[in-house]
C-alpha cells in the first residue's frame, strides 16, 4: 500500500499507507509521480471539507497537479514509452459520452477528476493513468514546470474561450494564481497588454514583472477609473473575472468596451447579483470556463518554446515528508506563495 497524503476529515490530514487501485488496462500507463502543486481547492477541501456539491465523506488523497516518469505502459499505449517525462490531465471523462464526442470533455457529466471526492488524487507515490491524458515534457521543461501546466491550462481555456484577436487590450480582476496564469496566457493569446487588479500589492508586485502586464491596485483607484484612463474611456476588449468577489462580477459591465467580452473564470461561494442590462447596452459577450478540454498540448508547446515562462510563480518546493506542514502554510494563505509545490521521494 503507498503512503500517501490522506485528508482524513475536514481539518484532519496524514501520511499514511492507503488502499489505492493500481490496475493497469491496455491504454494506461503507470507514472512515478516527481512534482505535485498544491491548488486552491486541495487547501479549500482541508479547510473546508467541501466545495459546493462536493463533500469530504471519506479520507480521500490530495493533489491533481502533477508531473511525473513513465515507468510502465499498457500493450495498446503508442505515443508513451518508459523514462517519459510527462504531466497529466487529472479529468478523465467517459470517451463515450456525448461531451466528449463534442470535444467538451471537462463537463463531462460522468467525468472523474483527481481530489474531487471520491475521487483519490495523485499526493501519492505511483499513478495509474490513461495514456491519452498524459503528455510527454519537452527536455527543457523541469518537472516543476510540467506540474504548472493544470493550473496554466485554467488560463489557456480562458484565453481561448475569450476568442482574443491581435491588440486586444485585456483585463484580469483577480491576482491569485489563476489570475496570474490568466494573465499570462491572453498575453500569450495575442493581447497587447493585460491590466491585472488586485488590493494586495505584493502578488500584483509579482506578476507586474512580467513585460506586458500593467498592475492596478484597486485600493487606489477603482478598476473602472484605472481601465477608462487606459483606454481613453472605451474599456477593455476582454475582462477575465478570476477573483470570484460578488462586486467584481456586479461591475463588469463598466469595464468592458461596448461589442467586447467578459469571461467568467473564479467561482463564488454562493450565487451573486449580475447587471444584466448593463451587460445588454453593450452587447457584451459573457463565456464560461470550466476546467479546460485540448489545451495541454498548447500550454505545453507554449512552455517549452519560452513564450510562456511560469518559473517566476513557483514560490516554494517542499519535500513529501514535510506535505502536511506544506499545506498548513498553503492554508494560512500569504500573498508571496503563488504556487507551492511538493516533490515525491525518488
Ligand atoms: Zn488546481
Amino acid at each position: 500500500m503507498p503512503r500517501s497524503l490522506v485528508l482524513e476529515r475536514k481539518g484532519e490530514l496524514s501520511l499514511r499507507d492507503i488502499p489505492l487501485d493500481m490496475d493497469m488496462g491496455p491504454t494506461d500507463v503507470r507514472i512515478r509521480v516527481h512534482t505535485v502543486g498544491i491548488c486552491g481547492s486541495d487547501v479549500h477541501y482541508y479547510t473546508h471539507g467541501k466545495i459546493g456539491p462536493f463533500v469530504v465523506n471519506e479520507p480521500m488523497v490530495l493533489g491533481h497537479e502533477a508531473s511525473g516518469v513513465v515507468i510502465e505502459v499498457g500493450a495498446q499505449v503508442r505515443h508513451l514509452k518508459e523514462g517519459d517525462r510527462v504531466c497529466m490531465e487529472p479529468g478523465i471523462p467517459d470517451p463515450a459520452s456525448r461531451a466528449a464526442k463534442l470535444g467538451i470533455y471537462n463537463v463531462d457529466p460522468a467525468v472523474t477528476f483527481w481530489a474531487t471526492p471520491p475521487v483519490h488524487g495523485c499526493l501519492t507515490p505511483q499513478v495509474v493513468h490513461p495514456a491519452a491524458y498524459t503528455y510527454k515534457l519537452p527536455d527543457n521543461v523541469s518537472f516543476a514546470e510540467g506540474a504548472m501546466v493544470e493550473p496554466f491550462a485554467i488560463g489557456m481555456q480562458a484565453a481561448l474561450r475569450a476568442r482574443i484577436q491581435p491588440g486586444d487590450v485585456g483585463m484580469v480582476l483577480g491576482a491569485g494564481p489563476i489570475g496570474m496564469m490568466t494573465a499570462l496566457a491572453a498575453l500569450a493569446g495575442g493581447c497587447a497588454k493585460v491590466l491585472v487588479a488586485d488590493l494586495a500589492q505584493r502578488k500584483l508586485d509579482i506578476i507586474g514583472a512580467y513585460p506586458g502586464i500593467e498592475t492596478i491596485n484597486i485600493r487606489d483607484i477603482p478598476a473602472a477609473d484605472a481601465i477608462a484612463e487606459a483606454t481613453e474611456g472605451w474599456g477593455a476588449d476582454v475582462v477575465f473575472e478570476c477573483s470570484g468577489a460578488a462586486p467584481a462580477v456586479l461591475g463588469l459591465p463598466q469595464l468592458v468596451r461596448p461589442g467586447g467580452t467578459a469571461v467568467l473564470v473564479g467561482m463564488p461561494v454562493d450565487p451573486v447579483p449580475m447587471d444584466i442590462v448593463g451587460l445588454q447596452a453593450k452587447e457584451l459577450r459573457l463565456e464560461t470556463v470550466f476546467r479546460y478540454a485540448n489545451v495541454y498540448d498548447r500550454a505545453i508547446a507554449l512552455i517549452g518554446t519560452g513564450k510562456v515562462d511560469l518559473k517566476p510563480l513557483i514560490s516554494l518546493s517542499m519535500p513529501f515528508e514535510d506535505s502536511i506542514a506544506a499545506f498548513e502554510r498553503a492554508a494560512e494563505g500569504r500573498e508571496t506563495d503563488v504556487k507551492m509545490q511538493i516533490e515525491m521521494p525518488s
